[in-house]
């Protein structure tokens, strides 16, 4: 992860004219026209916890209303039917670096790693630890927790930084040949912290271990390339840096080596061989078509697949090198503006091991971002306990708004304007 040509120092962007002069020179610098933007004073700094509206979207999925529920009935099945697979083949292809037939796009992200996890447990049979770590975002902990529960198995818990996160040594002692399937982020929800993923899975191949990845906060803004990783089971969200929509059906990968030997725990007729037989037992459909449950929704796969299309035509290696110059900009002015205000770097310093926010941490964190949403025109969002976590897409965001958006934390904090906030409000 550190050291050779993968350590890029994106120049500082320091200035409001270094902004501008970045968006001018953006190779991404036409995307952000494609988002809708109603409020163009606003400042978007959340597009990792759900990203902007694609202008394509809405029509996409009047369309998809009106023409083909409306016009087409129950014909129009025949379009929809492999919706849940060819969403899945455009996002492998286009941002996962994955093969055609390795993905689907269906159900939650919690309810696809239930199933992945349920899958790789029944794999390993003869082993009883489930292995997570004391960072990783709370779904992912329940959602075992409460497999291991079920099957009499024990959650070990391998605790790393919560702000550098999981280097592959802190796994010694803990990724032994008793653990049966393990589960992390690959990027950190609270601190960006990104694993090693090709370390970490070498060292689970070692032990006969299987790794169940949650790339939420990775698809569409880091390069996961699943091949080159030799990364075998993974979930994922559509609605962050996907930009899939609300509620927007999550991902699963699985190993085509794998898939044929895995069997969902959660079975139904979606993942049935010959599906219309009607047949009276369950037999799993090849490949990856058998991790699909109940019939897709297919109002938010329409919309989810304009998201997917925008990221996959902006293309994993631009939206990355645009990720590391907005991270290091926000960095950059944290040292130079806010380090005085109290606030500190709570994710790495090296662009090298971040996703694409920033968390930074501060007493007042709670009541700065209530602040800045409802006096500032500024969306960041709170993460307990103290956490300002900034993120902005790379695919939506112009730099020129992220240096506003910075520029009116600084003026917020500097004039106490947070102090008098209620403390108490549900931030998102
Ligand atoms: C956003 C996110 C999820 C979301 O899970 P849902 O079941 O889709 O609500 C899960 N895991 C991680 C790491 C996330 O960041």
């Amino acid at each position: 992860v550190s050291g050779g040509p993968r350590e890029i120092r994106p120049r500082q962007i320091d200035s409001r004219s270094a902004a501008l002069d970045a968006d001018a020179t953006d190779p991404l610098g036409g995307f952000p026209d494609r988002f809708v933007v109603a409020d163009p004073s606003l400042c978007y700094l959340d597009g990792n916890s759900l990203g902007r509206l694609p202008r394509g979207a809405a029509e996409r999925v009047a369309d998809t209303i009106t023409r083909e529920w409306g016009g087409e009935l129950v014909e129009a099945w025949e379009g929809w039917i492999d919706l849940p697979v060819r969403l899945g083949d455009r996002l492998a292809t286009g941002v996962l670096g994955a093969p055609p037939g390795s993905t689907v796009v269906a159900d939650s992200t919690s309810v696809n790693l239930y199933k992945l996890l349920g899958a790789a447990l029944d794999a390993r049979p003869d082993r009883h630890v489930l292995l997570v770590d004391d960072d990783n975002f709370p779904s992912d902990r329940y959602v075992a927790e409460g497999l291991a529960r079920q099957r009499g198995l024990v959650v070990r818990e391998v605790a790393v930084d919560p702000v550098s996160g999981m280097d592959p040594d802190m796994l010694e002692g803990a990724l032994t040949d008793d653990v049966a399937v393990a589960t992390f982020s690959h990027v950190s929800y609270r601190s960006a912290a990104l694993v090693d993923l090709a370390g970490v899975n070498r060292r689970a191949e070692r032990v006969g271990a299987l790794v169940v990845w949650d790339l939420s906060h990775s698809a569409g803004a880091v390069p996961v390339d699943v091949m080159a990783t030799a990364t075998r089971l993974a979930v994922g969200c559509t609605y962050k840096y996907l930009c899939g929509g609300p509620g927007a059906p999550a991902f699963l990968y699985v190993d085509g080596a794998l898939a044929g030997s895995l069997t969902p725990s959660l079975r139904g007729w979606w993942g049935q061989r010959d599906q219309f037989a009607m047949g009276a037992h369950y037999e799993p459909a090849d490949g990856i078509a058998r991790f699909l449950v109940g019939t897709p929704p297919v109002l938010a796969l329409a919309a989810a697949e304009v998201g997917v299309d925008l990221v996959a035509e902006a293309g994993i290696g631009a939206l990355r090198a645009k990720g590391m110059a907005v991270t290091s900009m926000i960095v950059g002015f944290a040292d130079a503006h806010l380090a005085s205000l109290g606030f500190t770097l709570a994710s790495p310093r090296d662009p090298a091991r971040r996703g694409a926010h920033v968390s930074l941490a501060h007493p007042e964190a709670r009541r700065i971002s209530t602040a800045l949403r409802t006096r500032a025109g500024v969306v960041a969002d709170f993460r307990a306990p103290d956490r300002l976590r900034l993120g902005p897409a790379p695919l939506s965001t112009r730099y020129a708004e992220l240096w506003d958006g910075l520029e009116r934390l600084q003026a917020l904090v500097a004039s106490g304007g947070h102090l008098d906030v209620d403390a108490s409000a549900r931030v998102s």
